[in-house]
C-alpha cells in the first residue's frame, strides 16, 4: 500500500530568471524570462520524516536577494504541523546556500551529504574562487563541519537506503556530489527529489541542462540514471520550477502535495 508524501515547501519566490539560464541556451534568441521558486523538499507519511535541503535562513537570504518574497523555511514547515527541532533526518543535495543555509535551523537532525560534495567545499582551493564561493554560505559549511565525527553528519559514498524506501542517489553534474532522493511507495510509485541535479521539468523532458552545471555531460548521464529509475519521468522532481507551487494540490500556504 503506498504510504509515503512528498511535500514541497516553497520559501521564497517566484522571482524572475533568464530562461536561457534554466535550460541552457535554449531561448537565447528570444531573451525570455520566466518566474522560479526556491524550495525545500519533506517527505511525509508512514515512516520517519526526511526533509530534503533546509533552504536558508531568513536573515541570510535577505543578504544575498534583494527581493522581499521570503520567508523562514521553518515557518512553512510548521504548517504540516512539523517543528525544526523534531526533525531528524535531513538530506543535503548539495552545499550551495540556497539549499543548505539553514543547517543551524534543525538542531537535532542527522544531515547526509555525499563526500564529494561536501571535500568540494570544504578542502578543495577551488570552491574558493569566485563563481563558487558565491553560491556557499560559510557559516553553513562551518558548522557542518563541526559535526564531522559525529552521528549527525553522515557522509555518503554513492547511492545509499538511508531508510527503508529511502535511498540517496550519487546524482553529479550540478555540483561534484550532487544527490536526489529515490523514495519508494508514493501513490503513484517510485518518485525521485532530484533538486538542482535539474532546475525544471523541462530539463529532464528536453534532456537539456541548466546553464548552471558544473558538469554538462554528467549532468546527462545522471539525467539518465534518475528517468531509470523513478516510476515516470513526471515523478522526477526538479530544484525551481513554479510548477511544484502552482499546479499542485495545495495543502497550506506555500506547500504543495507532489506525491
Ligand atoms: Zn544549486
Amino acid at each position: 500500500m503506498p504510504d509515503r508524501s512528498i511535500y514541497a515547501l516553497k520559501y521564497a519566490g517566484p522571482f524572475n530568471v533568464y530562461a536561457g539560464y534554466n535550460v541552457w541556451q535554449w531561448d537565447m534568441a528570444t531573451e525570455a524570462f520566466e518566474r522560479e521558486n526556491w524550495y525545500l523538499w519533506c517527505v511525509g507519511g508512514d515512516g520517519p520524516t526526511v526533509l530534503v535541503d533546509t533552504g536558508a535562513d531568513p536573515a541570510l537570504t535577505r543578504s544575498r536577494k534583494q527581493e522581499d518574497r521570503f520567508e523562514s523555511p521553518v515557518d512553512v514547515l510548521s504548517r504540516l504541523d512539523v517543528a525544526a527541532d523534531e526533525v531528524e533526518h535531513v538530506v543535503l543535495s548539495h552545499l550551495h546556500w540556497d539549499h543548505a543555509g539553514g543547517v543551524h535551523l534543525f538542531p537535532n537532525a542527522r544531515f547526509y551529504v555525499q563526500e564529494s560534495e561536501y571535500r568540494f567545499w570544504t578542502e578543495d582551493p577551488m570552491s574558493q574562487r569566485p563563481p563558487f564561493a558565491n553560491l556557499a554560505d560559510p557559516a553553513s559549511l562551518e558548522y557542518l563541519t563541526a559535526l564531522d565525527g559525529t552521528d549527525r553528519l553522515v557522509v555518503l559514498r554513492g547511492d545509499r537506503e538511508i531508510l527503508p524506501g529511502i535511498e540517496c542517489l550519487h546524482a553529479p553534474g550540478h555540483t561534484p556530489g550532487q544527490q536526489a532522493v529515490a523514495v519508494d511507495d508514493t501513490a503513484h510509485g517510485r518518485a525521485i527529489i532530484g533538486s538542482d541535479c535539474a532546475h525544471t521539468f523541462r530539463n529532464y523532458r528536453y534532456d537539456w541542462p541548466s546553464a548552471f552545471s558544473m558538469d554538462l555531460a554528467e549532468c546527462l548521464r545522471t539525467y539518465e540514471k534518475l528517468r531509470a529509475a523513478a516510476s515516470s519521468i513526471d515523478l522526477i522532481f526538479p530544484g525551481h520550477d513554479i510548477a511544484m507551487h502552482d499546479d499542485y494540490p495545495a495543502v497550506a500556504a506555500g506547500v504543495t502535495r507532489l506525491a
